[in-house]
């Protein structure tokens, strides 16, 4: 486990805080208890108060946070101790615990041999503490440790499992913390008493939620297929090309062949930027995980950076996955010039995790405006491949049409003219096509007509305003530039 050696090179070297972000506690009371060498621990939490680390039996009752660190503080009562914190965040908001806290930091730093650790399920602290802090993170489990947690699971409740499940079950579990794993194994032998495959669904839906929970990627489920679009040939047949190497990376890797790292998908709003990114988790048959970027900004010190580490750090856990970052220029807009600190730094960290990431984390990164991101990302070694999704052809707005209509009336396809609604439709998107097809087939309904017609579409078409019509000078602006930059066009 990564942690425990973490900790211990901590310990060590005398860092003065450490905040271990987890809400395992049993098995972070554990990892630091191998850490403590023939050091003494003390603890204080707000349900137990002031208490010996291993016993938890109380020192002092009644005595709370702030009284307890001056006492260590005044006292040098730290000498050779560990001071293990739980819930601290919730009392960072007394200048007095800050005050004590920073004191022992600095103590700790001039050579008193201690060192607090700050245990708690929320990343939160005060800015002044931030130079003493040095944050550790829980590590998932990797595949192997999985198996053996449910080896060892199904052995204490006399159960079997098969080696297919365990091989599918331990990846289904990627991701999760042990803790969680523990808590659903639980659950998939509760209905009926044994590991079935019926129990991957229960696990893919949990996980689901907890991945949720974490608030800061959320898991998309798979509905699009690759003939759900319309066009983007070039597109489509590169990331078929990569998704062969990525369903055998291993044979792929030993080749020769270099890992995928990801694609930039840029270009105008509603031309299926998205839908491709789905499409990717689909063809590679792996899961979509999309990084919300508003939920990674945080308001506390270093919490934005964290987030990312923690959103980075999942996927890689769940890994083979895709990661899907929509709107990229909306986090990472103004890193060159007008950019605050933190959009500064977050980039560096995301920008050297491309650079050097060997996980089978595929990244598809969607952005609109592509003026606004740093060139750094552009640079090659970053993304695989950059494409430009331009307005659709006449014969991709041939296959939207299909397509959407197909969805909702394939009876009446064969009497539709196609053409003629895809010579009125110049400067439409797919959405705006996806639009017309919804507001005809709606019509069609209301007026009782049974049918979807040519007409029904007609109507639609007159009534909608295009895209380039609404954005008429942008898009010529934003043509211009992808043609500057030489992209690849994801239209053949
Ligand atoms: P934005 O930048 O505004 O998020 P986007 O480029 O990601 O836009 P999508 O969300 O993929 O666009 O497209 C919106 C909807 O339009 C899709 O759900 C889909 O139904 C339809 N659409 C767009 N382009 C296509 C296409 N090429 N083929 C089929 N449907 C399309």
């Amino acid at each position: 486990m990564q942690i425990k050696k973490a900790l211990n090179s901590y310990v060590d070297a005398g860092y003065p805080i450490i905040y271990i972000n987890s809400f395992e506690e049993t098995k972070v009371d554990n990892i630091i208890s191998s850490a403590m060498g023939g050091r003494k621990g003390l603890e204080w939490s707000g349900s137990q108060g002031f208490c010996d680390f291993k016993t938890k039996q109380n020192l002092i009752p009644g005595n709370g946070l702030a009284e307890t660190l001056s006492l260590l503080c005044a006292d040098n009562e730290l000498e050779r101790k560990f001071f293990v914190i739980k819930d601290a965040h919730l009392y960072f908001d007394d200048p007095k615990v800050i005050t004590c806290l920073k004191s022992i930091a600095l103590k700790i730093s001039q050579g008193l041999d201690a060192v607090v650790i700050i245990v708690s399920s929320v990343l939160k602290f005060p800015k002044e503490l931030e130079k003493f802090i040095t944050i550790l993170e829980m590590d998932y489990p990797t595949q192997d440790e999985i198996k053996d947690q449910i080896i060892t699971f199904a052995d204490e409740q006399g159960v079997t499992i098969t080696d297919e499940l365990l091989e599918d079950m331990s990846m289904y579990f990627k991701g999760l913390t042990e803790f969680e794993i523990e808590n659903l194994l639980a659950a998939a032998l509760a209905d009926d008493g044994m590991f079935t495959r019926s129990d991957l669904k229960l696990i893919f839906d949990q996980k689901q939620q907890m991945i949720m929970k974490s608030g800061i990627l959320e898991m998309i489920p798979l509905k699009e297929r690759p003939e759900d679009i319309g066009g983007l040939e070039n597109l489509k047949s590169w990331l078929e090309r990569k998704s062969k190497v990525f369903k055998s990376i291993n044979k792929a890797v030993e080749f020769g062949v270099n890992m995928p790292k990801g694609v930039l998908i840029a270009g105008v709003p509603g031309c299926g930027k998205s839908l491709c990114a789905k499409v990717t988790a689909q063809m590679f048959d792996v899961p979509l995980l999309r990084l919300d970027m508003g939920k990674i900004m945080g308001k506390y010190v270093g919490e934005s950076e964290e987030n990312m580490r923690k959103a980075i750090a999942l996927a890689e856990a769940i890994s083979p996955c895709i990661l899907w970052i929509d709107e990229l220029e909306k986090a990472f807009a103004g890193v060159n010039g007008t950019g605050n600190e933190v959009t500064v730094r977050l980039f560096g960290t995301f920008l050297t995790w491309m650079q050097e990431k060997s996980s089978s984390t595929f990244v598809v990164a969607t952005a609109n405006d592509i003026t606004k991101l740093p060139p750094e990302l552009m640079r090659k070694g970053r993304f695989d491949e950059i494409f430009y999704v331009g307005l659709p052809k006449p014969e991709e707005r041939r296959k939207i049409f299909e397509i959407h209509i197909g969805k909702r009336r394939k009876q009446d396809l064969a009497n539709i003219d196609i053409s003629s609604l895809v010579s009125q439709t110049e400067g439409y998107s797919g959405a705006d096509v996806e639009g017309v097809v919804i507001d005809a087939v709606e019509s069609a309904f209301v007026d009782g007509s049974g049918a979807l017609t040519t007409e029904h579409l007609n109507s639609a078409i007159k009534n909608t305003h295009s895209l380039s019509e609404i954005m008429k000078e942008s898009l010529t602006n934003l043509s211009k530039e992808y043609e500057n930059r030489h992209f690849k066009s994801a239209s053949r």
